[in-house]
């Protein structure tokens, strides 16, 4: 084969790279994929075929193949996920727990398992009966995943026999949650000596049956007072999803606040990282760390492989249909902005019109007011009810033939109101515009499909997901990404480049210009994994319950004046407290060891909508306990007896 001469006189680039595959293909130490020698061949492939050339030149067996290597002269397999109160040095040392055994244990999904919400990989060494893990998988029954479908895994809190995902017949969690709710009930009847307040709705949640002010003047002192067993209406305990045990994977949760163990009540601001996301960043820098995509050597290949893994754990996370649908960014602000500069300047003129939701954080207003601003572009706002909830038949008024981008968030950081997604993209589609969804606050919370959900692009922010800060990720349907103009440019971005001429690669390179932040991603990676095994849509159901738990208690309270109502919450409590600024009762629980955000949360317009300007704003995640929640209750009621 010749190479064709460029008329800038160097080698077609293509040529070139025909040329070089020949040869590798010609080469002895070329092996066959199945050959494996590593246990952490599925984030290590390229990795493994390196070592393995090294150590076996020239030396094939009868068959032309390479013999197995003795593993002894590879390196130590990245940390296993293990979560759930184990950590990866203990499931590989001294223990041999099935997890340290089976080789894919540190690559997350596994294809072969892909029917398994669990994500929990049956049928290898795992023993159902001791799983090393502190969750129970009631998705496995017997060492089978349940059957599990739609309406059981989603459907509210009711008593129609339905099985919640982490229940089982034996432990009827439902009827002890009535119980725990009726106590509640009996605790706090009518109450009459305190009115609504100014601008609170009397909006009921579906999940409670009664009026949620009402009270006894009775049953405030004695859950003031000492003589009130606080546990008593704490009947989620023994709940088979262990929050305690789950907890235990999260150092940093093991830290003293003022003498008082940390509730970590800011999960809307950040999450803690799980000590197997901590372990998979620290095995990067010991064992893999290189820049990547670009080098023949060991390490380089270990660490882009190691990237690339973290790709496809985020794709299998979101259903994308392609790792290339995937591009990593600093986080959700960096993707948001990254659309905006390059398909909204490109293609948006004007007169042309983006609708975004009263909701949004300032991340998702910003960059699209100043393209406005800069292209003479009309943007539009859906309003919300006095509980927060998006009112569909006006942004049915909104939508038109100019309107060419919905941009919302799937779930409000300000009030928790999880927004009808679906709907809201089938609409915009109807007219013509495309789609960005802001999934910051929900693919924490919930199961976010982003084929089901259709949208054009979805962001998120990996620290929001139990990840590394400085990393997150911009989905984006790949041919809409390939016609994408690039965001940042330079390095790593560029298939060719010449003084006359730029070839830009597809994406997610494309967009993925200079050294990215690769630890991260991996790091990233080690996040999805662990929420994968403990399932999202347990995850979801448990921290539903919790916000139940907590909603009801904290609006029993008199003088709490909760914002954002909306039928449909995730993990967000926002509230002003009568007689006390934001701030004095952000004070007054971080005494007690309890984080929480005070302010406008960076979603000043949704504030300003609902007639505050900042909010307390407890937000709560999985290994939040209801004892969690009763240590802030507690305080607040303290509060409450101090000044009333
Ligand atoms: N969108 C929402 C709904 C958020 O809550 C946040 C952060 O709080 C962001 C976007 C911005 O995320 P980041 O600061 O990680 O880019």
């Amino acid at each position: 084969m010749s190479t064709n001469i460029n008329n800038n006189g160097l080698p077609n680039i293509d040529d070139l790279q025909n040329l070089a595959n020949e040869l590798f293909k010609a080469l002895p130490n070329e092996f066959p994929k199945e050959i494996s020698l590593s246990p952490d061949k599925a984030e290590h492939p390229r990795a493994t075929k390196i070592a393995e050339t090294i150590l076996h030149t020239g030396n094939l067996d009868q068959f032309g193949q390479i013999p197995a290597a003795n593993p002894s002269n590879l390196p130590p397999a990245p940390p296993a996920f293990s979560g759930f109160g184990a950590s990866p040095s203990a499931l590989n040392h001294g223990n041999t727990g099935a997890f340290a055994l089976y080789p894919n244990a540190g690559a997350g999904f596994d294809p072969q398992n892909k029917n398994s919400s669990s994500g929990v990989q049956e049928n290898h060494d795992l023993n159902i009966n001791d799983p090393h893990t502190g969750f129970h998988d009631v998705n496995l029954k017997n060492g089978n995943p349940a059957q599990l479908n739609e309406e059981s895994v989603f459907s509210p809190l009711s008593l129609n026999n339905q099985y919640l995902p982490f229940q089982t017949e034996n432990s009827s969690f439902e009827i002890e949650l009535q119980a725990a709710l009726s106590f509640v009930d009996t605790q706090f009847k009518k109450r009459e000596d305190f009115p609504l307040g100014g601008n609170e709705t009397t909006s009921s949640y579906y999940f409670l049956d009664q009026n949620p002010f009402a009270f006894d003047k009775r049953s405030t002192d004695i859950i003031v007072g000492n003589s009130f067993d606080y546990k008593e209406i704490n009947l989620f305990k023994g709940h088979p999803f262990d929050a305690a045990s789950v907890k235990k994977d999260f150092p940093i949760l093991k830290e003293t606040v003022n003498g008082k163990p940390l509730v970590w009540f800011d999960n809307a601001a950040t999450t803690q990282k799980p000590q197997s996301v901590i372990d998979r960043i620290a095995y990067f820098y010991k064992h893999e760390n290189s820049n990547i995509h670009r080098a023949a050597h060991e390490l380089a290949a270990r660490a882009s492989d190691a990237y690339e893994a973290a790709r496809e754990k985020v794709k299998a996370f979101l259903n994308a249909s392609s790792a290339n649908e995937i591009v990593f960014v600093r986080g959700a602000t960096e993707g948001i902005n990254l659309v905006a500069s390059t398909w909204g300047d490109q293609n948006l003129n004007s007169g042309d019109e983006i609708i975004v939701s009263n909701l949004e954080h300032h991340a998702n207003i910003v960059p699209w007011k100043r393209l406005a601003d800069k292209k003479g572009l009309k943007l539009r706002v859906i309003p919300v009810d006095d509980d927060g909830q998006i009112l569909l038949d006006e942004y049915a008024k909104l939508l038109n033939s100019k309107t060419r981008l919905v941009a919302f968030t799937q779930v409000s950081n300000a009030l928790g109101t999880i927004t009808p997604a679906k709907k809201i993209v089938e609409m915009a589609h109807a007219a013509g515009a495309k789609v960005l969804i802001d999934g910051a606050q929900s693919v924490s919370h919930m199961k976010v499909d982003v084929q089901q959900l259709n949208s054009d692009w979805l962001v998120f922010s990996g620290h929001k997901l139990f990840g590394p800060t400085g990393i997150g990720v911009l989905y984006g349907k790949e041919d809409l990404l390939n016609e994408m103009q690039p965001y940042q440019s330079g390095g790593n971005m560029i298939q060719d480049v010449t003084f006359e001429e730029i070839k830009y690669h597809k994406a997610p390179n494309r967009f993925e210009a200079g050294t990215g932040n690769i630890a991260d991603a991996i790091g990233l990676g080690a996040a999805v994994d662990y929420v994968t095994k403990l399932g999202i849509e347990a995850i979801g159901q448990y921290e539903h319950n919790l916000l139940e738990y907590a909603t009801r208690l904290l609006k029993e309270i008199p003088g709490v004046r909760l914002i954002g109502t909306a039928k449909d919450k995730a993990s967000v409590l926002s509230f002003n407290l009568q007689g006390y600024s934001n701030d004095q009762v952000g004070q007054a629980l971080n005494n007690e060891g309890v984080a929480v955000r005070t302010g406008h949360h960076c979603a000043q317009p949704i504030l300003r909508r609902m007639g505050v300007e900042t909010t307390v704003r407890p937000s709560l995640a999985f290994y939040n306990t209801t004892e969690d929640v009763d240590t802030f209750i507690k305080t607040i009621w303290e509060l409450k007896k101090v000044r009333f």
